[in-house]
């Protein structure tokens, strides 16, 4: 880590957001080994306002290199994700197609997004309320670009009533099941091993082996 000099970390929320939380300037900043520091960047805005920022069109080029997802293996964003679907919300509301910032969306996108939200298939907690409150807030009264649907979807979003979203814990836990096999995140031989593990516990706790 010789010569690294700084380490920054992109903000997650802003002084409004209230709830405690690691993601936090008073910890990033306060941490440093050796010669490096660290350096908890973007405090000041809220994530759509640095999306508005970096959908500008001087930065535009940048945005086909775009990599937000943490939970695809693949080395693109997996666009299925709730980080990946705030992030093409995002992009679309300030007319930028995902499609060329390193996402593959289609016209089933959006209605399968709002499927997440009517069905509880996100986990419910204050910084999904946050997050998807800031979108809310920076959706026009008139929408003039639809991107693979995503006008018909942002008129939805504006009327959610977000802080009064509740997870649906079966729903969620199949949807993440299902995203973490599509993302490699899960693989099969893993499954097996597991579950041979389990099959021996149970012999030895009936006495068997
Ligand atoms: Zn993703």
């Amino acid at each position: 880590m010789r010569e690294t000099g700084t380490v920054i970390i992109a903000s997650s929320y802003t002084r409004d957001f209230k709830e405690v939380s690691a993601f936090h300037p008073s910890i990033d900043n306060n941490i440093s080994w050796a010669d490096v520091s660290v350096l908890h960047d973007g405090y000041e805005l809220s994530r759509q306002q640095k999306l508005k920022y970096l959908c500008q069109s001087e930065n535009l080029p940048y945005l086909s290199r775009l990599r937000v997802c943490w939970d695809s293996a693949h080395k693109t964003n997996c666009g299925k994700c709730e980080k990946c679907l705030r992030t093409v919300t995002g992009l679309a509301l300030e007319g930028v197609d995902p499609n060329k910032c390193n996402f593959d969306i289609d016209t089933n996108t959006f209605p399968r997004l709002r499927d997440n939200f009517t069905k509880g298939k996100f986990k419910a907690d204050a910084g999904l309320v946050y997050i998807w409150s800031d979108i809310q807030k920076h959706i026009p009264e008139l929408i003039d670009i639809d991107i693979k649907g995503s006008k018909e979807f942002l008129n939805w979003l504006r009327g959610l009533n977000i802080s009064q979203y509740r997870a649906n814990r079966l729903s969620h836990f199949l949807w993440m099941a299902r995203l973490q096999y599509s993302n490699k995140r899960i693989k099969t031989e893993a499954i097996f091993r597991k579950s041979k593990c389990y099959y021996y516990i149970i012999l030895s706790k009936l006495g068997v082996v």
